[in-house]
């Protein structure tokens, strides 16, 4: 069986505002969450061929009622009603164009369809290139260039229409995927974990004393990692925080939130990551899965503003979900990987290790 990818032009076609805050010395600044950085991910996976071996699966738009198990009917109408005239702000950092709120819609039902594939068998695994990327929206507002909380509408369509009782999500998206955790925050049947940099976006969550809230408790796992924090940190981090959380909970289902802005050429952050450890948590989650959930996986895209070097890290994770190798040779390896501080230091592992013994408490389900 093959790996399924999610993919849609019209993906390319939203807007999202600037991102310098405009004022009377402020020259206007292009976007950072560009169209084309995402859309060459999909040029390369077709350049390469690889696009070739996977199956193509076509999104859908999520209905209002599937955006209301997440979003507020009142949020929902404000998008849309901003979106059948000039577009406007959302939310903070989050500022939609004319014609979003169907696109919107598209990137979270994208992910209900890669969730659908994978549930019915008929991929394998999955990755879902949408955007938006849906992280950081809340109930009642978009927040850093996310609408809707598409893996957040994913997994609650999952649950309430597929009847999974447990569902892991992985969020390695260098900010903190807020949105996620306060979507299932009292709630025991998900399980959110976020590897994130400390105190980067959102201020003012994600840290290490956030760990779910009445029935929840137990069930939100934050690693705010170093600023500066690169290849061995973050494969730690998996060994080592969510490799133990996956044994314990048990999923029926492993999603990944998958930002690629913890690469080293990331403009809106400061981490080292590079193609190799994207291969290698790719690798470490999928072996994961399939000891212990038949192997259902989905990833679904999130953020990343390094237009040059975002392809590179993505082919490796689809590669490695497919089972395939390609010709596809990241032509920035060889210098960001030998750079100074991409092994484990002492500080960063410090806050593996809180997080690991919170990840030790993970409850397991009930016989
Ligand atoms: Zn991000």
């Amino acid at each position: 069986m093959a790996t399924g990818l999610v993919h849609d032009e019209r993906f390319f076609w939203v807007e999202l505002g600037a991102y310098l805050p405009l004022g009377p010395l402020t020259q206007p600044f292009p976007a950072m969450d560009s169209p084309d950085g995402k859309r060459r991910i999909l040029n390369l996976l077709r350049a390469s061929g690889i696009f070739d071996q996977l199956t193509s699966l076509t999104p859908r738009m999520a209905t209002e009622d599937e955006l209301a198990r997440i979003h507020t009917r009142d949020y929902i109408a404000r998008v849309k009603e901003l979106s059948e005239g000039y577009g406007g702000p959302v939310g903070d950092y989050t500022a939609i164009c004319a014609g979003a709120y169907d696109i919107c819609r598209l990137a979270a039902g994208g992910c209900i369809t890669a969730f659908d594939a994978v549930l019915d068998g008929t991929v394998s695994n999955a990755f879902a290139l949408v955007r938006p990327c849906g992280h950081h929206a809340e109930a009642d507002r978009g927040r850093g260039f996310a609408v809707f909380s598409n893996v957040a509408v994913a997994v609650a369509d999952a649950r309430a229409r597929r009847g999974l009782s447990r569902i892991a999500v992985i969020d390695w998206d260098v900010h903190h995927g807020n949105g996620t955790q306060w979507s299932f925050y009292e709630d025991p049947s998900v399980l959110t974990i976020s590897i994130h940099q400390d105190r980067l976006y959102p201020l003012e969550s994600g840290a290490l004393e956030e760990t779910g809230k009445g029935a929840g408790e137990g069930y939100n796992i934050n690693i705010p990692l170093p600023a500066g924090s690169g290849h061995g940190a973050y494969v730690r981090t998996i060994e080592r925080v969510v490799l133990p959380a996956l044994r314990a909970f048990k999923p029926e289902l492993i999603a990944v939130a998958s930002g690629f802005d913890a690469n080293v050429l990331d403009p809106l952050a400061h981490m080292l990551c590079h193609s190799g450890t994207f291969r290698e948590m790719t690798r470490l989650v999928k072996q994961a899965a399939e000891d212990l959930c038949g192997g259902r996986l989905v990833v679904c895209l999130e953020g990343g503003y390094a237009p040059v070097y975002i392809p590179y890290c993505a082919a490796p994770v689809i590669e490695t979900l497919a089972g395939l190798q390609t010709q596809i040779d990241d032509p920035m390896h060889d210098w960001v990987s030998n750079m100074g501080g991409q092994e484990l230091l002492p500080h960063q592992e410090a806050v593996i290790e809180r997080a690991a013994a919170l990840a030790a408490r993970v409850p397991s389900p009930r016989a």
